[in-house]
């Protein structure tokens, strides 16, 4: 009864949300802290007040929330974690921002170069269609974000996936000479995932420079908000540049589903296309109105960074004084393994993962060979944190 095209699904496999006890989630990267209290008024206003609305179609290219998105990313610079506060509460909400001098956007980000859409990985989804061809392999390093080989598998993408060097960090000169080769497109996530290591800016332009013009260049930029270079700047030199960004991580909204990317206008035009041709009204009325509360109090996701970073800091010091070797990291979690003083040698990740669970604590753990002695290990809150490390201790 099945169509033949769905042997090419290979489903991407999620986070476990476990309901059978209320463990501690330190696996799918989900940020700790509650929305903005400016968030929930706006959801509850939207609602209660406004019952009519919700028999009305929302608006299907989400044309406020675009404007709010640009205004946040002018006045943050793009990188919450970096963000210069002032005045506002203790939680920073209501707060004044300032881009830290290094992140400032040098021209302004217009509403047309945005497209928002149902999460990031939805988003994703219309890039992927929109840009990459199932005549020449799409260029991607071997580890990172796993969703991105199960939309190829969808459209039938070829991938070349590139290894990463032996410190973990992207093959840049190997990535380039594969995509120039092909003439062919290039996607990873930066600051990448799972192993939370950045490019900088400088880097990925170097990389923009040589790639490839005429094809279109994504840059994944989930986690960028906790200490990354946001390659936004990037965007008037290179017109076939892709910038996708979410809601779901450093804006505390993963179950808001919100995601979007910054582009020409014309890139914007042409995935605004496909939503048009697939489904009209990817973001719903709250969603959105969510949406553009929360960017108006971008100050109380400032302040919600910068206190993963800092929990993120002390955990590594913690994992590193007890014998784990530890990936730098630029984004909301850690990915990391146990040496064993004894020979050396890593010990079982799956069995670490183990361990931890039966503290009633989630990490995530891939099965995947080259990265199987690893856990990812979302930051929480410092209670969580505490809570995590005292797990640890008792392995
Ligand atoms: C979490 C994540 C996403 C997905 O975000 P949603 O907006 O929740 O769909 C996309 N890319 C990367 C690299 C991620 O880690």
């Amino acid at each position: 009864m099945l169509a033949e095209r769905m042997k090419n699904l290979h489903p991407y496999v999620p986070g476990e949300q476990p309901k059978d006890r209320d463990y501690i989630k330190l696996n799918a990267n989900e940020n700790p802290y509650s929305p903005s209290p400016v968030v929930q008024k706006a959801v509850c206003k939207a609602a209660k007040k406004q019952r009519a609305r919700m028999g009305l179609y929302p608006d299907p290219d989400s044309h406020e929330l675009k404007e709010a998105i640009a205004d946040m990313l002018n006045k943050t610079g793009g990188v919450l974690s970096r963000t210069v506060l002032s005045g506002g509460r203790k939680n920073g909400s209501g707060a004044d921002c300032t881009p830290d001098a290094h992140d400032r956007i040098p021209f302004a980000v217009t509403s047309d170069m945005i497209y928002c859409g149902n999460g990031s990985d939805e988003v994703l989804s219309f890039v992927f269609y929109a840009f990459f061809n199932s005549d020449r392999p799409l260029v991607l390093p071997a580890f990172t974000y796993s969703f991105y080989p199960v939309y190829a598998g969808f459209y039938q993408i070829p991938l070349d996936a590139v290894p990463l060097k032996a410190d973990w960090s992207l093959d840049t000169d190997a990535m380039l000479s594969r995509a120039n080769s092909a003439d062919t497109s290039i996607i990873f996530a930066n600051p990448n995932a799972p192993t939370g290591i950045g490019l900088s800016r400088a880097e990925v332009r170097a990389l923009l420079e040589k790639a490839p013009k005429d094809r279109v260049f994504v840059v994944d930029e989930a986690y960028v908000d906790f200490g990354g270079e946001s390659c936004i700047p990037l965007l008037t030199d290179f017109p076939n540049l892709v910038v996708v960004r979410t809601f779901s991580k450093s804006l505390c909204g993963a179950g808001m589903r919100l995601g979007y990317l910054v582009a020409s206008p014309d890139l914007v035009n042409a995935v605004t296309t496909v939503k048009n041709s697939l489904n009209h009204f990817p973001v719903d009325y709250i969603a959105q109105q969510a949406g553009i509360a929360s960017c108006k109090d971008a100050g109380y996701y400032v302040r919600a960074s910068k206190l993963v970073v800092e929990e993120r800091e002390s955990f590594i010091t913690f994992l590193k004084d007890r014998g784990w070797d530890v990936i730098p990291s630029k984004t909301n979690f850690v990915f990391a393994r146990k040496i064993d003083e004894a020979t050396g040698k890593a010990k079982s990740g799956e069995a670490m993962y183990r361990a931890i669970k039966e503290q009633g604590i989630l990490v995530r753990h891939f099965a995947t060979p080259g990265i199987e002695d690893f856990l990812r290990i979302t930051i929480g809150t410092h209670e969580q944190m505490f809570a995590l490390k005292k797990a640890m201790e008792q392995l």
